[in-house]
């Protein structure tokens, strides 16, 4: 039997965010500048590189598996990934495999996805407005993302829809990006905005919008029931009782999650950061390739880094400065 992965606070690690890319058809706003130089392909972990460290990772007792990026559903052949996960979710190792993803590419995907085992995506939409879609994404169009959320749902998955609550931006759209969702039998979960990468001259603390007003705008117009379920990250639900609807509530800033957390994430390049907000990480890609038939020396760089994941994290907006500021992209380390 192989011993759990459990970090020094005694929680035991069982879910996985793995970035297949930094690159993406978009450029939000918030999460990468006009001009992004993307990682030359040999720093990538190849498709088989990444199918073993995710293997290793399920055979020491991972049981859910988010696949993110940049964009996951613009990494070439990423289906043949996908598809060689699905022997895990056959032997009953791996319980689930999802993804997030801006959804510009479902309408293609979709099916394939189902095949794999998928049952779940999160598709990240912060706007309703076709204009302010094309401004907050940069290169993106709402239409083609919408078509994309019709095919995810008419292949059988559960969507779940990710808004960046940004004020001055989205904060109008409350209601509205409720009853859209609610008229689709989708749950919304909204998310702070966090300070990371260098993105340009965007001014992260002014469009700071607390989800503690959005929830307090919320609860006038519906009936809010707190959940207890806890995923083991920073997500909090409330039940809308007049839909039935799942409202999640991501406040990496403002709430203290670290406790219950459960998680760790690999970076496209093979590196596994223990924490969001800190920059400590591992590099396993190395543990990787310089022992190509053997996996044992990867297993002891995991274990080893999973001992190194701190108690929290030290994202600080409290005194108006971003304190805390990681500098990597959202899009390498995975949302
Ligand atoms: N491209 C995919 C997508 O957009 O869903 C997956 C990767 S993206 C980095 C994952 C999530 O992180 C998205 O929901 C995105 O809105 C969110 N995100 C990106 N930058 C962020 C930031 N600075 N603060 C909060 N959320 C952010
Ligand atoms: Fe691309 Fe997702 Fe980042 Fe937007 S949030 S630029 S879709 S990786």
């Amino acid at each position: 039997m192989t011993a759990p992965l459990i970090d020094p606070f005694a929680r035991p690690i069982s879910y996985l965010r793995v970035s297949v890319t930094d690159r993406c058809d978009f450029r939000c706003v918030y999460c990468m500048s006009e001009n992004m130089t993307f990682l030359p392909k040999k720093e990538l972990l190849t498709l088989e590189e990444l199918d073993r460290m995710c293997s290793t990772f399920v055979r020491l007792g991972v049981e859910k598996l988010r696949i993110t990026g940049g964009e996951p559903l613009v990494r070439r052949n990423i289906m043949t990934f996908f598809r060689s996960m699905t022997r895990h979710l056959d032997a009953g190792t791996l319980k689930e495999l999802t993804l997030t993803t801006n959804g510009s590419q479902m309408v293609r995907f979709a099916s394939d996805l189902w095949d794999a085992g998928v049952r779940r995506v999160n598709i990240s939409l912060d706007t309703l407005d076709e204009q302010k879609f094309a401004d907050v994404t940069r290169w993106g169009r709402l239409p083609q993302v919408l078509k994309g959320i019709d095919a995810a749902k008419n292949a059988g998955l559960r969507v779940k829809i990710n808004a960046v609550a940004l004020k001055g931006f989205n904060d109008d759209e409350l209601l509205r990006m409720t009853e859209w969702c609610a008229e689709r039998d989708m749950d919304l979960t909204w998310i702070e905005v966090m300070p990371m990468g260098d993105i340009g001259n965007e001014d992260r603390l002014d469009q700071y919008w607390k989800l503690d007003d959005l929830r307090t705008q919320l609860a006038q117009h519906y009936t809010l029931t707190d959940l207890p379920e806890s995923t083991g990250g920073p997500a909090r639900y409330v039940r809308l009782e007049e839909t039935g609807q799942k409202i999640g509530f991501i406040t990496p800033l403002t709430h203290n999650f670290c406790e219950s957390c459960n998680r760790v994430r690999l970076t496209c390049t093979g590196e596994l950061f223990m924490c969001l907000g800190q920059e400590d990480n591992a590099d396993l890609r190395s543990a990787l390739r310089n022992h190509p038939g053997d996996d044992a020396p990867l297993e002891d760089a995991i274990r080893s880094a999973i001992l190194r994941k701190p108690k929290g994290h030290d994202f600080d907006y409290s005194r108006q400065t971003v304190d805390g500021r990681v500098s990597r992209h959202m899009s390498h380390t995975g949302g």
